[in-house]
């Protein structure tokens, strides 16, 4: 299995920002826009993930929104398959199959096109966000696709808050890959 060595990983956790207490006092942002407006990390970063995903024989890459789209559709234009959107309520315009999961307070819901597999049963998939903090979009995102009676190989994300321990619940359904761990 491709995974970046530690040196590697350093060299594309010195190109995200930190910004503390945004959006609220206590939380340290992880801002992934210096990373993209790096070209030699964000073109390592996509070759990377092109290499690693070459071989999965994947039919479409699916990303949340909003993040996920931008290192989603980078990748599936590099791997020549279709890209599709996972977003919140009353963004997409055609018919709709949605996915409700619980916030710390309230409920929130994503959303994904009827035909975004173009019909295909068991179609493969990978998942893609920018990050996983308590893995409650992600896990819900994974059920959004097995809905849809296709199949999440794996859930990418380019950092992993392990504190947060995200991941053992989406672990349940699929397996996960993290390209930077903080
Ligand atoms: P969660 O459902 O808690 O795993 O939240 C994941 C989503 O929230 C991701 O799509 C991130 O873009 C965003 N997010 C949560 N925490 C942070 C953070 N500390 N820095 C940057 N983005 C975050």
């Amino acid at each position: 299995m491709i995974v970046l060595d530690k040196k590697e990983q350093d060299y594309l956790l010195d190109t995200i920002r930190s910004v503390h207490d945004f959006p609220k006092p206590g939380i340290i942002f992880r801002d992934i826009t210096t990373l993209l407006n790096n070209k030699e990390a964000f073109k390592f970063l996509i070759d990377h993930l092109q290499k690693r995903y070459e071989s999965y024989g994947l039919d479409h890459i699916v990303g949340i929104e909003s993040r996920g789209f931008i290192f989603g559709a980078a990748l599936a234009a590099r791997l020549n398959i279709g890209f599709v959107p996972i977003r919140k309520p009353k963004k997409l315009p055609y018919i709709t199959i949605s996915q409700k999961y619980t916030l710390e307070y309230g409920v929130d819901e994503v959303q994904m096109h009827i035909d975004a597999f173009c019909g295909k049963k068991e179609a493969k998939v990978l998942l893609i966000d920018d990050l996983i903090a308590t893995g409650g979009t992600a896990k819900a995102s994974v059920e959004l696709i097995k809905q849809a009676n296709a199949n999440c190989v794996e859930a990418c994300f380019i950092i992993n808050l392990k504190e947060l321990k995200g991941e053992s619940e989406i672990a349940k359904l699929t397996k996960i890959y993290s390209v930077l761990e903080v």
